[in-house]
């Protein structure tokens, strides 16, 4: 095997299309160099070495020292440079690069090669001891901390305290005599805390800064962002080691990152930020606040700090040309990381970008105009997930605005919650039921907890490229960051704002897509399909086979989802309709009914209503398809729980409440979920898929009537396992259609199916097929009995087994295709076998997610129906499904 892969002028061992073996860095920077663009030379070591360390105890394998050091020569070679050498001395920097970019989550390593001569060699060589030793310290304060693990505040407070004492604000006042006494200061830190000097071979620093890369792959941080982003643990990280070169040489040198258009609207413009005389993360740190690129974004940005276009002219130009390269080379949005060294520019990244979904919609719908990409590409480019982002809430702009800050607007979308300073207090607060924004002076990785329980981060440090905000617009979390004239206050828990002090609890609204921080609640408005967002939907439309329908039974959620273009309603859950008001009421005297005649008298109560309910729905739809899911849950969830609500319901019924204490205890299961409920309900009380089925049937011929469509009810009984369970209920049913139309003198056309959610149901789908005109798969409750868990206590112990590696996924969130997806496709055949052409569809809540939908479209089902939020996610991720 080999473990190492080599880069530099014009030349790569490696390419873009490396990304497994060498990480999406390593491969990229391959790929720059084959292109000719200036990158430092330097080498990736594989990510299956990174494998290979875990599976052998973290251990190398064996010739990777020796691979290494002639990857060192080929540095030399090009450079002219070593590690160590007392004349041409080489740097280089270690960095970690998974296949997937996880930002701010591994850990990187600079000016490696340093020690207490070598920064001699440094300053002689540059000329300038100043940058020598600002280079040593920064080198002293990663290494000890990335790789021995000294906490970095305690290089924080050595180097606050020098600066207090010399009455200094920036680290760059800081002269090299400075410098040269904080490095004394941090080295006996540093053996204080370890026990032994701070290291000074090259090699021992070497080989140290690649095992702490590999070791971060297991970092605490590391594995809650593949958790939380899906990342297989297998995948590994490779480690890049590259020639230093330095943006703190001084007024002529700088640091910066940019994207080759704006990653928070998507606006066709380079976009970024830098900072003279400083080096790798600062920028991203928030340590000082950054200048624009551009000259256009500086104006725009209102700032009186010169652009990069204006104090280093030539530098910009070779800048803007490279990023056009590589969108070109890419065809996508390029996130860019680059260097300049006393004028002259270097590329150290890039990476197609991350962006919020508005952006992504307008690259695409840009970038399929310019011809740089085709519709279906378009299509595939928007990440399905990322459309809730736009399916939240935005300030109304009529609302009355109490503007205490304005910020960045690093991450759209508005949020409101009460106050707090730590992402521990955010998770307490969140699992109160609370929402909060997380206020912070600025993020860091640790704080990637309280991001995800907050609605909103505020923080008052830092660029539209900060911790915070590239984190934030990652989650789809709205986020304001670098709101200056905000002070906060850990210690005494308060966030000043121009003369008024904010506690914790205090309620706060932020805007992020304007970068305003508002006093208080405020009103905001529900958001809408247009523009790009209407274009691109449009085309997934043209795409995709499969249908998308709704999960819905009030009008509301029936009309949004309308709106939001579901094609008819999958899952009409009727139980819902039965909690209002005076219904509850009635249908608690059914349930507690000794007798038929008793039941069927408070059925007749609750047939109009229940009949006015479909009317609208069916209004709404109509004439698209609508499937009513008969009465599913056991019915002891009705039942009046406080003395009052049994007293009220024993009056309807005249009868005692001692009666009825007795009856509701009659009614108590152990296991309500694998009780008395779904079809079993309907085969011990027929009366109530009567009347459930004339409330339908009625309904369609009036609905059918008023609106001029012919309404098709699909009618759905819950929890077959039996074809005789349906055959039974399906009797009921038909008995009653024949009545309506009797009645009515009218047609109806319907179908009568039902839900495979019962594993017996799906082996036994080819007879099951015999009465079901369809299938719809409940995949909750199929998760629930194939796994034999229930969906109620699961949480805790899916969370410890995604911990351990038993299970990669939360089976109720994406679709267990091993094991349930296989009983799907099963039941799916099976049907069809019987009955070709069965109508096939899905209900769960994996409808809504991509993943599962991808399953959906392979086995051929008809249609998948989610809840309204997540139809134009659903009617994307069945578009790219199908291609
Ligand atoms: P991350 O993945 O967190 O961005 P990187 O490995 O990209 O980590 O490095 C962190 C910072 O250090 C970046 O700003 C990068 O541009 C800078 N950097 C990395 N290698 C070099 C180098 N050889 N010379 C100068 N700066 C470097
Ligand atoms: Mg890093
Ligand atoms: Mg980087």
């Amino acid at each position: 095997t080999k473990w190492v892969y080599t880069f530099g002028d014009g030349a790569a061992e490696g390419q873009a299309g490396d990304k497994n073996l060498l990480g999406g860095k390593g491969a990229n920077l391959a790929e720059m160099c084959r292109l000719g663009l200036p990158v430092p030379p330097g080498f990736t070591i594989t990510t299956e070495a990174c494998n290979w360390f875990y599976a052998n105890g973290r251990a190398y394998p064996e010739a990777l020292s020796a691979e290494v050091s002639l990857a060192l020569d080929h540095i030399a070679g090009l450079t002219g440079r070593k590690l160590g050498d007392p004349v041409r001395l080489l740097l280089v920097s270690v960095r970690s690069g998974a296949r997937a970019s996880m930002p701010g989550m591994m850990d990187t390593v600079l000016n490696l090669g340093l020690n207490d001569r070598t920064v001699e060699v440094l300053a002689a060589d540059s000329g300038d001891a100043r940058f020598a030793y600002d280079s040593y310290r920064r080198f002293i304060q990663m290494f000890s901390n990335v790789v021995l693990g000294v906490d970095h505040e305690v290089f924080e407070e050595i180097l606050e305290d020098e600066k207090a004492q010399r009455g200094f604000e920036l680290d760059t006042e800081l002269s090299a005599d400075d410098w040269r006494a904080v490095i004394g200061l941090y080295k006996a830190k540093v053996e204080e805390e370890l026990g032994n000097p701070f290291p000074q071979d090259p090699q021992e620093q070497l080989w140290g800064a690649i095992g702490a890369v590999f070791s971060s792959w297991m970092n605490a941080r590391a594995v809650t962002y593949r958790r939380l982003h899906d990342i297989p643990e297998g995948w590994g990280t490779a480690v890049n080691i590259q020639a230093m070169v330095f943006g703190n040489m001084g007024d002529t040198s700088a640091t910066g990152v940019a994207f080759t258009r704006n990653p928070s609207t998507g606006q066709r413009a380079l976009y970024g930020e830098f900072l003279v005389n400083a080096q790798g993360e600062d920028v991203v740190a928030g340590i000082r606040t950054p200048q624009n690129i551009t000259e256009a974004a500086r104006i725009d940005a209102g700032s009186d700090r010169p652009s990069l276009e204006k104090i280093m002219p030539e530098a910009f130009a070779s800048f803007v040309e490279i990023s056009d390269r590589l969108e070109k080379h890419y065809r996508d949005m390029q996130d860019l990381e680059f260097t300049i060294e006393r004028g002259k520019l270097w590329m150290l990244q890039t990476r197609s970008g991350k962006r919020t979904a508005k952006a992504a919609l307008k690259m695409a719908v840009d970038m399929a105009a310019e011809g740089l990409i085709s519709r279906e590409e378009a299509v595939g480019r928007i990440d399905p997930a990322s459309l809730d982002q736009l399916l939240h809430p935005t300030i109304d702009p009529k609302a009355p605005r109490d503007i205490v800050a304005v910020g960045l607007p690093a991450s759209p979308g508005a949020a409101t919650g009460e106050i707090v300073f730590s992402s521990h207090d955010a998770e307490e607060m969140k699992a109160l039921g609370k929402k909060v924004i997380l206020v912070r002076i600025e993020t860091s990785p640790e704080d990637i907890h309280g991001m995800h329980a907050a609605e909103g981060i505020l923080t008052t440090r830092g660029g539209m490229t900060s911790h915070a905000a590239v984190v934030a617009r990652g989650m789809g979390k709205p986020c304001v960051s670098g709101a200056g004239s905000l002070r906060v206050d850990y210690r005494s828990g308060t966030l000043m704002a121009m003369g008024s002090t904010f506690r914790k609890g205090d309620v706060i609204t932020i805007d992020g897509s304007n970068g305003q921080v508002l006093k208080g609640a405020v009103p905001m408005l529900q958001p809408e399909l247009s523009g790009d967002f209407a274009a691109v939907m449009e085309w997934a439309d043209a795409i995709r086979r499969m249908n998308v329908r709704t999960n819905a039974e009030t009008p509301a959620d029936a009309r949004m989802a309308r709106s939001f273009g579901a094609e008819g309603i999958g899952l009409c859950r009727t139980e819902h309709m039965f909690f209002d008001g005076e219904r509850i009421v009635a249908m608690r005297e059914m349930i507690l009914a000794d007798t038929e005649q008793g039941r069927r008298s408070a059925l007749d109560k609750l047939l109009p209503m229940q009949r006015s309910d479909f009317v609208e729905l069916f209004e709404i739809m109509a004439g698209l398809p609508v499937t009513i899911r008969l009465l599913d849950p056991p019915l002891h969830e009705f039942l009046p729980k406080s003395d009052e609500e049994i007293e009220e319901v024993a009056a309807v019924m005249a009868v005692s409440a001692d009666k009825l204490r007795q009856r509701t205890e009659a009614l108590h299961e152990f296991n309500p979920m694998l009780g008395h409920r779904g079809c079993r309900l309907a085969i011990s009380y027929p009366e109530i898929a009567e009347m459930q089925a004339r409330a339908i049937f009625e309904a369609a011929v009036e609905a059918g009537r008023r609106t001029g469509k012919p309404v098709v009810p699909e009618v759905m009984v819950p929890l077959v396992g039996l074809k005789k369970e349906l055959d039974f209920v399906k009797a009921r049913i038909d008995a009653v259609a024949a009545a309506v139309m009797k009645e009515s003198g009218e047609t109806i056309d319907y179908l009568t199916g039902t839900m495979i959610e019962l594993p017996r149901a799906a082996v036994r789908a080819h007879v099951i097929a015999e009465t079901a005109e369809f299938f719809s798969f409940g995949t909750n409750d199929l998760t629930q009995t194939a796994f034999g868990i229930s969906r109620d206590d699961a949480a805790s112990f899916l969370e410890t087994y995604r911990q351990k590696g038993i299970v990669d996924q939360d089976p109720f969130v994406s679709l267990d295709l091993d094991g349930v997806g296989e009983l799907v496709k099963l039941a799916a055949e099976k049907g069809r076998a019987t009955r070709p052409g069965i109508k096939l569809g899905i209900c769960g809540e994996h409808g809504g997610d991509p993943a599962s939908i991808r399953f959906c479209e392979q086995v051929g089902l008809d249609y998948v129906s989610c809840s309204p939020y997540r139809v134009p996610i659903a009617r994307l991720a069945a578009a790219q499904a199908a291609v």
